[in-house]
């Protein structure tokens, strides 16, 4: 089987395969933050965002939310379902952390009863800008904004269960979505530390990588443990 590479992305090259609904992921070792601006390569890391991704998506699967999600294989390397992604990050925020405390008087920490979910435009040569509704209507993407929106808070309701059952707090994360050959909806990309706020039940510790961004730890540790709890609790 001949593969081509269709998209090297900053963490991740999709690969096409022989069958055309589908594609090969492949986790890089590389870690990075602010658009790219910084980086390091942590031999692991993908395998065990990789991992982390799997197991969320496969516990999604079970509460009927519709996931790219197909196998994983030695390598770093994940079959999904090919989609046409939407490009629009959708961030759901259960406690103000990250951009929204820099750009808002919300202070850090602050508890959101009814969760945000914010969209940004996905294009790092424009750097993820914030969107509005307005802006996104003009885009062509009013139909789905609704059922999308759903579907992220459908997505937190499940993850915020399985991490406080680790005693982790999900504080916030980013998601992708994408359109299938037959134009399902499916939940796509990555579910890992590197694109989510996770605290220590209580505290404000990060167990994702702010711990990179911010110079405070080892995100290799921390993901590691993150995974392995999952793993305890899920299999
Ligand atoms: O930067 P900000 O605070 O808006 O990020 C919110 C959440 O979305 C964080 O968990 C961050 O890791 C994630 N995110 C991401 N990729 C982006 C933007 C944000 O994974 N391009």
């Amino acid at each position: 089987m001949t593969n081509t590479q269709i998209i090297k992305g900053k963490v991740k090259t999709v690969f096409t395969t022989s069958e055309p609904d589908k594609v090969l992921i492949q986790y890089e070792d590389r870690v990075t933050a602010g658009n790219g601006k910084k980086e390091l390569w942590k031999e692991g890391k993908g395998k065990v965002c990789m991992d982390i991704s799997a197991l969320l998506f496969k516990e999604l699967e079970k509460h009927r939310i519709k996931t790219h999600y197909l196998d994983t294989f030695p390598e770093r390397i994940m079959s999904c379902r090919k989609v046409d992604i939407i490009p629009i990050e959708f961030v759901v925020r259960n406690v103000a952390a990250g951009s929204i405390v820099r750009e808002t008087t919300l202070e850090k920490g602050r508890l959101f009863n009814w969760p945000l979910v914010e969209y940004y435009l996905k294009d790092d040569e424009k750097d993820d800008p914030l969107l509005t509704r307005d802006r996104i209507n003009l885009m062509g993407y009013s139909e789905e904004l609704d059922l999308i929106t759903h579907i992220s808070r459908e997505v937190n309701a499940v993850l915020k269960g399985i991490f406080r059952k680790i005693g982790i707090t999900l504080v916030d994360f980013k998601l992708e979505f994408g359109y299938d050959s037959e134009k399902n909806i499916l939940l796509a990309d990555e579910l890992s530390p590197d694109g989510m706020r996770l605290w220590k039940e209580g505290t404000q510790e990060s167990f994702d990588k702010d711990l990179f961004r911010k110079d405070k730890g080892d995100i290799l540790v921390a993901y590691k443990e993150i995974l392995s709890k999952l793993e305890h609790l899920c299999n």
